[in-house]
């Protein structure tokens, strides 16, 4: 069993590396999950190649563990158990297949955010230790984690431009459950690093549904809210 002491940095490395590690075994079992219920090619492919990606993560950190001479094991990730059971929580509801998709690049990305936390902080300690070889390792893990998470921003760029043009021939006017409600609603958070969905407004799409929806009252309203943020977020 490993110490639990944390009395140097080089105790909370390696605490903090069990943790990654027990996180990408959890996430070898999730992705394919989350694969197969994806309905967009896009997406299943991306999901599938960060399923190689992780099998790759995981055996750079075993190199890692080896070359530092410790175990990998002993540390459940607390976090990624959530944030698996909440994707899990999702693939069970009964949702329009092109929300599905969008709900599991909500789930994804924030696995991907926790994940790069966490690589972040390691590779800042590896640095600081002078674990240079070790430090190299992590950060390839790093550079794949915010790779992925770019992709699935651009990937839902596209699949809510999709699902909303789905609602919006569905629908005969201005329900506030889709993902267009959704959207509206998102608009007025702040931007971060991460937030596929909420980049997903280009501003194309958000001057074509303005022409779209200007006849209805509500609709226009929330369009023409979504078109100004739109305008300050191209700045
Ligand atoms: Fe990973
Ligand atoms: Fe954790
Ligand atoms: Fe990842």
């Amino acid at each position: 069993m490993p110490s639990d002491s944390l009395d140097t940095l080089h105790d909370l490395f390696i605490h903090e590396l069990r943790d990654i590690y027990d996180a990408e075994k959890q996430l070898l079992k999730a992705l394919p999950k989350m694969s197969a219920a994806a309905q967009s090619p896009e997406l299943k492919e991306a999901f599938d190649n960060h399923l190689r990606e992780t099998e790759e993560q995981v055996s750079r950190l075993e190199q890692v563990f080896s070359d530092l001479s410790e175990k990998p094991t002993g540390k459940s990730c607390k976090a990624m158990q959530g944030l698996v059971a909440e994707s899990n929580e999702l693939l069970g509801e009964d949702a329009n297949p092109s929300v599905m998709d969008a709900a599991l690049i909500v789930a994804a990305q924030k696995v991907e955010h926790y994940e790069i936390a966490g690589y972040g902080s390691v590779c800042t300690f590896g640095r600081l230790l002078g674990l240079d070889d070790v430090t190299e390792l992590l950060k390839q893990n790093m550079a794949e984690e915010e790779k992925t998470d770019k992709l699935l921003t651009s990937i839902a760029e596209r699949l809510n431009a999709a699902a909303e043009s789905g609602e919006q021939s569905s629908e005969a006017g201005g329900g506030e459950g889709g993902m267009g409600a959704n959207r509206v609603r998102a608009s007025g958070g702040r931007q971060s690093s991460g937030g596929g969905n909420r980049r997903g407004r280009s501003s194309s799409r958000a001057k074509s549904s303005n022409s779209r929806t200007k006849s209805s009252g509500t609709r226009g309203r929330s369009t023409s809210k979504r078109s100004r943020s739109t305008a300050r977020s191209r700045r």
